[in-house]
Order: C-alpha cells, then structure tokens, then sequence
C-alpha cells in the first residue's frame, strides 16, 4: 500500500497509527479536533498531539504527553496560586507555544499543527480534521460542560446524557484532508471512541460522501477489546448513542462508510477480518497494521 489515511482519537487510533508507520510509504492521519482547548493562552491539541507523540516514538507511558517531560510550569502556576485543572508538562506546552504562535500570526490549525509534526521529526502528516472550530460538549448529572471539563472535572464518568458538537454545521474537512482522502489507496477507522473521536470526523459536512466518492476502500478496527474499550469513556458515550459494545455494533455504527470490518470477534458484515486487535507492544501494533492494509486490499478489490 502506499498512501493509507487512518481516521483518528487520541489512543486507540495513535497506537494504530505507528503501527502503521512501520508498514506503508505514505501515512496521512485525520486527527479529531472537537476536544481542542485554549488554556494557559496556548491552543492545545490533544489528539492531533498524542498521535504525534507516538509516532515520535515519545509517547510517555501514562498514555499522554511526552515521555520525561518536566512539570516546573504547572508547579509554578500551582504556587502563584493559579489555576492548573488542565495539565501540560513543560515540552508538551512547548509544542503548543509553537502551534500557537503560528495561529496567531494567521496560520490555519494545519499549517500550524505541521510545524509541531516537524518539530518532533514525525515523517508522517498528521492534520487536524478541519480548520474551522468544532467543540464537543457533554450532558452529564444534568449539566452540560467543555469535554475537557467532563474528562478532568467529573472525572470522565458517565451515565453521558447527551453529546452536541458545537459550530460543526459551519466547520468543513480542510482541503488537505479531502485531498488525502482522494488520493489514498486505503483508508482505515482506527480503534478510537467512535462517538467523540470519529463521531466529530465524520459528521464534518462532506466527509462522509468524500469516503465514500473516493476509489479506496474504507475499513475500520474496532476499539472493543474482548467486548469492553480498553481506556477512557468509550463506553458511556456508546451506550449514550445506542451502540452495542461489539465488533456488530461498530460494524452498523459506520455502516454507512465501510467497506469491512477488523475486530476481535465475528461481527456479522459481510467482510470481515476477525485477528487479535491488541496492541501492546511495537510488534503487535506492525502485525495489526499490516493484517489491515492486506484486508483493506482484499476487500478493495472487491469493491
Ligand atoms: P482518546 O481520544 O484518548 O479517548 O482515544 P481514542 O478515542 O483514540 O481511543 C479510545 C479507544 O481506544 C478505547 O475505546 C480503547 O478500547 C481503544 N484502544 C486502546 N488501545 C487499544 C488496542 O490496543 N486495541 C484496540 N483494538 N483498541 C484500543
């Protein structure tokens, strides 16, 4: 395969997207941006940010930020009595000090997410899904509050009441994303929270019938992990949306975009890839990559 697009959150989908670094040419992610946040006067990224940690080979190992980063600035807001709720180590917050200068100075989130990729030397592109700012909000205990709110203040507990994406119906995919999309060979939903990480992808006005027009086929890997999500709130936010915690019900949340499923378990479509979908270690995550470029091709050819 050549030129592979993968549809991405912060975990599951980064974790895949080194995998699948290791096994094609040209590797393109369409990172989630709904979770965006500005804080401390920076523009912060999470999972445009995780996915490129990982593919940095920095990733540390509490599953976000970098690897021995440092804390002084945290400490130092902490001390000077100032609110820290949303932690950045001291070289994470200097990645976004770099995408927030370039915003500043009239760049788009692409261009300025670019130069983050170029500063942690990732070969690959990663680009925030859209230009234009959509923010996820979360009903819960009969309040409705930033993402980041519900993650870090309510502890990211469900039942989840409600979920609405704020300034999609104005947002649209960037010409960079549409342009991968239309050029690639395959293009894969990796195993992230189909509700707040893909959900916001692909209710972009567009997206969807931009999968769906181009000639790759389009497979996804299912974030469920022997029935249950492996991390973070997965599965309140499915159960929120009235998707079953199962490779079938993966299978009919995207069913309108994809041309084959990956999960641990029969799903019930008519093309499926049923294999060991955990990635923990770099060999698992090359051997997952790889099993869904061949099916992606199978299923390709079939189209
Ligand atoms: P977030 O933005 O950090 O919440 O990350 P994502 O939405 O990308 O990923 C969360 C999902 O990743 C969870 O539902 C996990 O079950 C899934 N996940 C994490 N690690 C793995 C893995 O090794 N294999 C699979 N199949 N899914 C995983």
């Amino acid at each position: 395969m050549d030129s592979v697009v993968l549809l991405s959150g912060g975990t599951g989908g980064a974790k895949l997207a080194r995998g699948l670094a290791d096994v094609c040419d040209d590797l393109t992610v369409v990172a989630n941006t709904a979770d965006d946040v500005d804080v401390y006067g920076v523009h912060v990224s999470p999972d445009p940010d995780l996915v490129t940690y990982w593919l940095a080979d920095a990733i540390d190992e509490r599953g976000w930020g970098l690897e021995g980063d440092t804390w002084q600035v945290m400490e130092a807001l902490a001390a000077a009595g100032q609110q820290h709720w949303f932690r950045l180590g001291d070289r994470d917050l200097a990645m976004c000090l770099i995408r927030t200068e370039r915003l500043r100075a009239g760049e788009s989130l692409t261009q300025a997410h670019a130069a983050v990729v170029d500063a942690m030397d990732v070969e690959a592109r990663v680009l925030p899904m859209s230009d234009h700012p959509v923010e996820t909000w979360v009903g819960a205990r009969g309040r409705t509050v930033p993402f980041q709110e519900f993650m870090i203040a309510q502890g990211g507990e469900g039942p989840v009441d409600a979920v609405e994406l704020r300034g999609l119906e104005r947002a649209a995919p960037s010409d960079a994303v549409l342009q991968a999309i239309a050029l690639a060979d395959a293009i894969v939903i990796g195993p992230s929270n189909p509700v707040i990480s893909i959900g916001p992808i692909l209710a972009l006005p567009g997206l969807s019938e931009s999968l769906r027009a181009g000639p790759a086929p389009v497979v996804a890997v299912s974030p469920f992990v022997g029935g249950r999500a492996l991390k973070g709130p997965t599965e309140p936010f499915c159960e929120q949306a009235g998707i079953e915690l199962s490779a079938a019900g993966i299978a009919r949340a995207y069913r309108d975009v994809i041309d084959g499923i990956v999960a641990d378990e029969p799903s019930g479509a008519a093309a499926e890839l049923v294999t060991d979908t955990l990635m923990h270690t770099p060999d698992d995550r090359a051997r997952l990559a790889r099993e869904v470029l061949d099916f992606a091709a199978s299923v390709g050819a079939t189209r």
